[in-house]
């Protein structure tokens, strides 16, 4: 069984569907109206500034820039607590009206292979009893009532990145889940490629 979990799961999936074009040139554009700076505009000034706003905390100015990811192979466990931080858009797969029979449960790296054998064994069991009570005509919205937290979604998620930076800063702490972490991790990595100085100073290990 694969490390993130059968039966069926292919692991946390993290794509990126659209972002702002040229985003810190963008941000250098709009924060430079302030102090009518614009003829200073070039690369390494643009990056200058951009430093300069985020160590003073004027982040206010991240906002004309955004991102957007389609989230696949995550927990519900760890969508329910992606899906706290308010100023970000999601969409999520609904339980109510797809039938999930076919999604995966997440391994969490703490169990050993003797645990998981047994998560999956009543894994099965649900997803039997969930396939039965839809057989059965209960509605999916509530035959879903007997699945785990475990089980995989998918979601949109959209945000500015002054947002996502402050995601990527709590979510990606020590002190949060070793999911959401990897899926922080995930999407620093990729914002790091197209805004790399506005995401410079953030880390997730
Ligand atoms: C390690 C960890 C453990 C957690 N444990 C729990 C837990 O046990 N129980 C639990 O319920 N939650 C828990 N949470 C979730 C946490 O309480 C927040 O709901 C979640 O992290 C979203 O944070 P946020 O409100 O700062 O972010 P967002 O909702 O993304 O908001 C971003 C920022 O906008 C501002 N903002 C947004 N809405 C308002 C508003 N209405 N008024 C004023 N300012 C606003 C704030 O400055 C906020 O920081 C935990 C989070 C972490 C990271």
């Amino acid at each position: 069984m694969g490390e993130m979990g059968a039966p069926g799961a292919r692991g946390l999936r993290v794509e990126l569907l659209q972002i702002t074009p040229d985003p810190e040139a963008l941000i250098a554009r709009c924060a430079r109206v302030s102090h009518r700076s614009e003829a200073r505009a070039s690369a390494e000034s643009d990056r200058e500034l951009i430093r300069k706003l985020i160590s003073w905390g004027h982040e206010s100015v991240l906002e004309f820039a955004s991102a957007t990811f389609l989230v696949e192979g995550i927990s519900r466990a760890a969508a329910n607590q992606l899906t706290r931080h308010r100023l970000a858009s999601f969409i999520q797969e609904s339980q109510r009206f797809v039938d999930v029979r076919d999604r995966g449960l997440v391994r969490p790296p703490t169990f050993n292979d003797s645990q998981w054998e047994k998560a999956c064994s009543l894994y099965r069991e649900a997803m039997d009893l969930y396939e039965g009570l839809i057989a059965q005509g209960v509605p999916k919205e509530d035959a879903r009532y007997v699945l785990p937290i475990g089980v995989e979604t998918r979601l949109v998620v959209s945000a500015n990145f002054r947002e996502w930076r402050h995601i990527i800063k709590l979510r990606g702490s020590k002190a949060a889940q070793w999911e959401i972490r990897r899926f922080a991790q995930e999407v620093l990595r990729i914002l790091k490629e197209y805004a790399p100085t506005v995401f410079a100073d953030l880390e997730v290990r």
